[in-house]
Parts: structure tokens; sequence; C-alpha cells
């Protein structure tokens, strides 16, 4: 069997051209007689390609000189608990936008070590992004939490409020480098490698300087920002494989001409697939504008025995992973960075056909 178009949500399609590389210096990276899996995280050789790995993703996502990048591990879960047991350091209280599963996940944790204010939610239905209103916003909160882009559902916040001088902390696991984002607007942005950036086992951390502080005492040290940027990311083991892939998914990236130009990719691919929706008389997208995600198209057919179908059918023909999440139902289309144009044209042709053929 070739290659199929894989629509998973995460892990997700990686670029062939990557795994073509890392399958070819499997055995033997660059005549050192090992891979690089079976290497010293400490060695020189190694050391270039957690470098590289920095120094790309600095280029491509234009992070400045005052911002750390941490490549961690535990996903971007343990996040939920970093970000409290670091940065609830002052009024002990944080702002959150609840907008699906993830938000809620780091919602609870929060709860654990301190006050967490809902300050805009969608709890209902997850389909929408609430709005954002500065006023109700807490101007002593520790930080203002988002989630960016809500992978299960379809939605995306496109837009950044005002928080003065609080500093804004997202999770960005299902949108980092998808498009242009101005790193100066964040106090830390994070995300799990799995989406859109490599395998899973490797949680990058992009933090601001002055957000390194002392951790909560009892803090496990390995739960601790400043221990790990003290150390280069190096106070233990890092996930060594998953950054040597992440490098390569960087050096991708930016051979294809950067964030602006996948950027642009991005908006043609869900652009056409939401067109498609739109205009259909038999699948309906799940999200409107303009909430809808480019990452992950969410939508569902008139019955769940369509539903259930069209995933088998599109499966016998290479378009796998289409199932929507199990708390979701549905369909979800992941189109990653690494989703050619190609395979969203084929999708769509199928969606077609099966149209025809079922109304
Ligand atoms: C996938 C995902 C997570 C969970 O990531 P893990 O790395 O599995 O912990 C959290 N937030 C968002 C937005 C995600 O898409």
């Amino acid at each position: 069997m070739g290659r199929v178009y894989n629509f998973s949500a995460g892990p997700a399609v990686l670029p062939l051209e990557v795994l073509e590389t890392a399958a070819m210096q499997m055995a033997d990276y660059k005549n050192t007689g090992m891979s690089v899996m079976e290497m010293s995280h400490r060695g020189k050789v190694y050391m270039e390609i957690i470098e590289e790995a920095e120094a790309l993703l600095r280029e491509l996502m234009d992070i400045p000189a005052n911002y750390r990048i941490l490549f961690l591990q535990g996903g971007a879960s343990s996040q939920f608990a970093m970000i409290p047991l670091n940065l609830l350091t002052s009024s002990r209280r944080a702002d959150y936008v609840n907008t699906g599963l993830w938000s809620k996940r780091a919602i609870a944790e929060c709860k654990k070590y301190g006050e967490v204010n809902v300050v805009a939610s969608s709890a209902d239905k997850f389909d929408y992004i609430p709005e954002l209103d500065a006023s109700k916003f807490d101007k002593d909160a520790d930080y203002f939490h988002i989630t960016t882009n809500n992978t299960i559902y379809g939605t995306k916040i496109s837009y950044l409020p005002d928080t003065g001088a609080v500093p804004i902390v997202t999770d960005m696991s299902s949108s980092i480098l998808s498009e242009i984002v101005d790193v100066n607007r964040y106090g830390v942005i994070y995300a799990g490698a799995q989406k859109n950036i490599g395998p899973s086992g490797l949680t990058i951390v992009i933090i601001r300087d002055d957000m390194i502080k002392e951790p909560a005492q009892s803090t496990p040290t390995m739960l601790s920002y400043k221990v790990h940027a003290e150390n280069g990311s190096m106070y233990n083991t890092p996930a060594t494989y998953s950054v040597y892939i992440a490098m390569l998914v960087f050096r991708w990236l930016k051979s294809l001409g950067g964030v602006s130009q996948i950027e642009k990719i991005n908006k043609e691919k869900a652009s056409m697939l939401y067109d498609f929706l739109d205009d259909s008389t038999l699948f309906a997208p799940n999200i409107k504008a303009p909430h809808r995600s480019i990452m992950n198209v969410t939508f569902v057919l008139p019955s769940e025995e369509l539903n259930v179908k069209f995933i088998k059918e599109a499966e016998k023909s290479g378009l796998v992973s289409l199932k929507g999440h199990r708390t979701a139902g549905g369909m979800r289309a992941s189109i990653y960075n690494a989703m050619p144009v190609e395979g969203v044209s084929t999708l769509i042709e199928f969606m077609k056909k099966f149209e025809t053929e079922n109304k």
C-alpha cells in the first residue's frame, strides 16, 4: 500500500521528504555509525541538531531575543500544570477562556493551585468563540490563558484582546507555525509537537524571559521553567529523536518559503473545503465564519448512518482518519501544514461523488 491522505488530528501527517530523510539517516547518521536516537544528547553531533532546531524555529516564528525556547516532554497536558505552578506568583489568580475540552482541562489543573476566573466561555456547544470583553478581565491576574485553535470542534481565536499588563498565555498545539503570529503579544506559547511539528514526546514552550520565575516551593524540579531554561533544555535527557524530526520539519518549512508561505497554502486549503461545505446540499459545516479553524475542519451529514458510511468509504479510497473526536461526533478533516493541497482536492472530489450517490 502506498501513502494515504491522512487527516488525523494528531499524531498527524508529516512531510514525506522528512520521513525519507529520516529513513536514509536512520542507521548511520552522518557517518557516526549510529542512529540519532542512539547518541548522547550532550555530544557535539546531537548538540548541532538541537541548536539548529532552535535557530530555525526562532527564524520561522521571528521569536525575539528576549524569549527562550524550551524543548520539554509531557505534552501540552503537562503545561496545564506547569503554567499555574510557575506563573501564579503574585495575585495567585488567573483568567481563562473556556473554548473546549483542552481549555477545560487547563482550567481544572489551574484550580489545584490558585483561583481561576473563566472570563469567557462557549461551553454550551463549543461551536463558536465567545466575545473576549476586556472589561471583564482581572487587571491583577497573573496571566490570561487561551487555547488558540480548538482541535476537537474546529474553532479558532482570530484576534487577541487587549489585556494591558497581564501576559497572554496560549495553548497553540494545533495551530503553531500554521500562520504568522506576533510572538511579542504573548508571555508564553506552548504546543505539543504531534500536530504541526513532529512526533509526540516533544513539547515546545516559547517563554518571555521575565516570565521565568522561581516556581511555587513544592513544584517538582522537572516542572520548573527556570530549571529547564537554566539548563538549555538539558536538565535531563530531552526527547532527542523527536527534536531531530522537528528540526527536519523546520528545514522543510523554511525551504517552502516559511510561515507566510504556508499560511497562504493553509488558507487556500481551508477555503476550498469550507466553500464546498457551504455550497453542499448534503454536507454541512459545524462552524460558522469567523470562528472557523484553518487546521481542523468539522462537518456532518444528515444522519449518523451516512456519517459512518462516509468515513468507511473514504477510508477505502485512501482518505483516512476523518472520524470526528469521540466527544464531538461527525467528521473532522485535519489539514495541517504537511497536508498537501492535492489531499484536500482529492477529499473534495470524493465528497462530491458521495453527495451525488447519496442524495
Ligand atoms: C492535542 C492537544 C492537546 C493535548 O496535547 P498532549 O500533547 O497530548 O498533552 C492540548 N491542547 C490542544 C489544543 C491540542 O490540540
